[in-house]
């Protein structure tokens, strides 16, 4: 938290294990990284162990040290090691030795990929072994982390084959006694909770052993609780749904550290297109964008392959080269910093043990950036109420938490076809799949609608009884075919589309799920209408185009405006971004000196009644401002 961290991880391979530790550690002070994040034990140890039931690598010469001497020479070059384990898996003898230990599937047979066999999270390898594993390394080596990769039994297998949920003994006896019933085939809410409390203690367990054993060293995975940098990943998959997310790291930054502020979010930019392909690259820029947005947000700079860094496909090491050389040589900008923002975006919880669709809350996330309303994303509802915000804006998830948040003064914002879990309005009924439209009634409150009066509506729509005359009202579905019959039926109801009972609003159809596939400007416009009256007072305003991410931060005593240039994004696409004159931004707060960092120069700036107005005269493909 103290540090800039610029992080580069190598997933090694097994017969890594020979590699020229000080061509490595050289290759990493020439790109400035800080921190290196490198395969330690677990499948394979990189190191000669002792300890039963852990074997080196086969490729480790004997009587060599490779992870020890990779130890001393970064340190040497001040680079941090954080060695990575992985517990989910290991070899036939284990298993031979100790069959209870394994991932079991319903039909009694263990999990087998590659020769490798899965463990259980709830089995004694997780919970005995890999401390005794842990331990010895901890005592042995002086590092500055831990990793842990796959942690709580995957479901699928890295082929993408359904392997179902672990029934083994230990398994049943611990569902059994939480849930009294047996284990399902399929992962139900029951059983995800289960999963979540399983790896938890896991998770608590290690993270006690690596405090109790190295307190100065981190503790690194993919779970929030227990752990000191929370770790997330952009990565990309063939097979995933479009469109794409070019906000992935933005996302996971920005959520990482307004959920638990205390911890350093870590999100891998992995440069991989898929599992098959571990050796092709994702463009460049796409590489380039995580980058920038990972440093926007507050979070690790960061940068993974898989192997040595002496790669088969060069591009995204020689992308990421130049930024993080640039970091470094700016690096005062990237410690430190905290989000300003007055909106708070509400993630949806996993903590809750259901899961929620992303794609509400994302439609939400772009409609915030594209507007550059600043806005951090929590999924810790114990931030409410105890930061300030102007407005708190849930999707999927809006807990009874924000019913004392709005009675207390804060404006609440609830966009989802579902009910709220508290009152706001008496509820009709909810229909599923409703291909409407909603017409505008009063053009006074949506000043920004003022070409259209009908707004698309497809999808979940919840009735809700109004005595007021609302301002948007639903257009229930009407005949559609042949032309000549076309909407000849269509009537207007008075069933409102928007609500407004105090400081609480709720949007009671899916407008976040509609702008994230649909990109209609008509759905932006009433999000802009809908903000701006809620919130008059924006905390900054600009010309920029849409594209243009911003993010406002606060830094000791500064703040800091990043701007992300993202156009050169296009469907599957990602090209260097068209570069920007003359950005105009107006800012809450007053500032009497502004500079921009990667375009060094000093800006002009006009103070007036609590605002700062300037003008950031050319954006590439990211800028800083610094105003004071
Ligand atoms: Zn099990």
């Amino acid at each position: 938290m103290a540090e800039p961290i610029r992080w580069v991880q190598t997933n090694l391979r097994q017969t890594d294990a020979s590699l020229d530790s000080a061509r490595l550690v050289e290759q990493l002070a020439d790109m400035r990284a800080n921190v290196l994040l490198i395969g330690m034990g677990g499948i394979a140890a990189y190191y000669p162990t002792e300890t039963e039931f852990h074997y080196p690598s086969p490729s480790l010469a004997p009587g060599r040290d490779m992870f020890g001497e990779v130890l001393h020479s970064a340190h040497t070059r001040h680079i941090r090691v954080v060695g990575r384990f992985d517990f989910s898996k290991t070899v036939k003898q284990v298993f031979d030795a100790h069959p209870e230990w394994f991932f079991r599937q319903a039909n009694g047979e263990p999990v087998i990929y590659n020769g490798l066999y899965s463990t259980c999270i709830n089995g004694g390898y997780y919970r005995a072994q890999a401390m005794k594993i842990l331990t010895e390394a901890l005592d042995k080596y002086e590092v500055d982390g831990l990793f842990f990769n796959m942690f709580g039994n995957q479901s699928r297998d890295y082929s993408g084959h359904e392997v179902g949920l672990c029934h083994c003994d230990a398994c049943q006896t611990k569902y059994r006694a939480m849930f009294h019933k047996e284990l399902p085939f399929k992962p139900d809410d029951d059983y995800r909770k289960f999963m979540f409390v399983s790896s938890r203690e896991v998770a608590k367990a290690i993270g006690d052993l690596i405090h109790a054993k190295r307190p100065r060293a981190g503790y690194f995975n993919y779970i929030q609780e227990s752990t000191d940098g929370i770790m997330s990943e952009s990565n990309t998959a063939v097979d995933r749904p479009l469109p794409l997310w070019p906000y992935s790291a933005s996302d996971n930054v920005n959520r990482a550290r307004n959920s638990e502020p205390g911890k350093m979010a870590v999100n891998l930019n992995m440069q991989f297109v898929d599992m098959s392909w571990r050796f092709a690259t994702v463009p460049a820029p796409e590489i380039a964008l995580r980058m920038w947005q990972n440093i926007a947000h507050g979070g690790a700079l960061t940068f993974e392959v898989n192997g040595t860094l002496d790669l088969q496909d060069r591009q995204a090491l020689e992308t990421a080269k130049p930024i993080f050389r640039w970091a470094a040589a700016n690096e005062r900008y990237y410690t430190g910093e905290e989000s300003a923002a007055r909106v708070l975006l509400l993630g949806a919880s996993q903590t809750t043990g259901r899961t929620y669709p992303t794609e509400p809350y994302r439609g939400i996330f772009r409609l915030l950036s594209e507007e550059h309303i600043p806005f951090a994303v929590s999924d810790n509802i114990n931030w409410i109420g105890k930061r300030e915000f102007d407005l708190v804006i849930a999707t999927s998830w809006a807990p009874p938490e924000l019913q004392k948040y709005a009675q207390s003064g804060g404006h609440v914002l609830v966009i989802s076809p579902n009910p709220p879990e508290f009152p706001i309005a008496e509820v009709v009924k909810t229909t599923k799949d409703l291909k409407g439209y909603l017409r505008i009634r009063d053009h006074a409150q949506f000043p920004s609608l003022k070409d259209t009066d009908l707004l698309l509506l497809d999808g979940a729509f919840t009735e809700i009884r109004s005595s007021v005359s609302p301002p948007l009202t639903l257009v229930p579905p009407s005949m559609i075919g042949p032309p000549e019959f076309v909407h000849i039926d269509q009537h207007d109801t008075s069933i409102p589309g928007i609500v407004i009972r105090g400081n609480i609003t709720w949007i009671p159809w899916d407008l976040g799920r509609l702008y994230y596939h649909l990109s209609l400007p008509a759905h932006a416009h009433f999000f802009r209408d809908v903000i701006d009256r809620i919130n008059p007072n924006r905390q900054l305003k600009t010309n920029a185009h849409p594209l243009v991410e911003m993010t406002l931060m606060k830094q000791r005593g500064q703040t800091l405006v990043h701007l992300i240039n993202l156009t050169g994004t296009s469907q599957t696409g990602y090209f260097p971004p068209i570069a920007m004159k003359d950005i105009r931004v107006d800012i809450a707060g007053v500032f009497t000196h502004a500079e921009t960092v990667r375009n060094a120069r000093t800006l002009a700036v006009h103070a007036s009644r609590q605002h700062t107005e300037f003008v950031v005269p050319q954006l590439a493909d990211y800028e800083l401002v610094v105003l004071k």
